[in-house]
């Protein structure tokens, strides 16, 4: 059986105030232990937020690494470097640094399996946009996006792999993918994995669903067969994110 997986995209919202008081709430809220979950605050608050967990069972992670060792890559983060502190998790291939900064699929596979290779798992991100989802085109654009990323990580690299499927016209917009629209597209990515990479891969990688995901909607969505988890943006600054967590109870 999959772990139930859900992640925190803080974005590039918190201060340090503001930071450590969700984490005080994770900390005294009553989560489902049978969950795994991963909160990224923007890199400057990495550290702090790890240094206040106090949850085993609640890790912190990046929303971005670079692919090169280190060098003249100004604003860039490495993979040592969050090893070096202690963090073991990255967001990588986010729409949004795909349309408002340009990464290509090739970019996000390499910086993905840059990343795993550097021993930081990654939370790989693919999705369609509203014109592409009404042209008809949603599998292929991400059948596009899978392919690119299984073309360049093999194996045991996929062990170090959460997927989310977050589509670009339901983040931060309040509208929510059916739980119809969101469970076919996992499906078809299982499938996908299956066909192209093998079937202990589609069997184990766990697919999150992102998208104006709430305390509301979220145990819905979380019932279905190949929804593992959940990629909260807005919702995870609030205490309902707790909740988000708890969907299976
Ligand atoms: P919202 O939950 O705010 O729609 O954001 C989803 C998202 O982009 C998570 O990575």
């Amino acid at each position: 059986a999959r772990k139930f997986f859900v992640g925190g995209n803080f974005k590039m919202n918190g201060t340090k105030e503001s930071i450590k008081s969700i984490v005080k709430g994770l900390n005294e809220a009553q989560l489902d232990s049978n969950v795994e979950v991963v909160i990224a605050p923007p890199a400057l608050y990495l550290q702090l937020a790890q240094s206040e967990l106090k949850k085993p069972n609640v890790q912190v992670s990046a929303q971005n690494v670079y692919d090169k060792p280190n060098g003249a890559y100004t604003g860039e983060i490495s993979v040592a470097q969050l090893k070096d502190a202690d963090i073991h998790w990255t967001i990588l291939g986010h729409s949004e640094r795909r349309t408002l900064l340009g990464e290509t699929d090739e970019l996000v596979a390499s910086k993905t399996k840059f990343a795993i290779d550097g021993g930081v798992s990654v939370i790989w991100c693919c999705g369609e946009s509203l014109e592409e989802r009404e042209a008809g085109n949603t599998i292929t654009v991400i059948e596009r996006q899978l392919a690119a990323l299984a073309a360049k990580v093999s194996g045991s690299d996929w062990d170090k792999i959460v997927v989310a499927y977050e589509p670009i016209w339901a983040i931060g917009t309040g509208k929510v993918a059916t739980v119809q629209q969101a469970q076919e597209v996992h499906e078809a990515m299982r499938k996908w994995l299956r066909a192209n990479v093998s079937e202990a891969v589609a069997d184990q990688t766990r697919i999150l669903y992102g998208g104006s995901v709430s305390g509301k909607n979220c145990k819905d969505l979380a019932k279905e067969k190949d929804i593992d988890g959940f990629l909260v943006g807005g919702a995870s600054l609030k205490p309902e994110f707790a909740d988000i967590i708890n969907s299976n109870l």
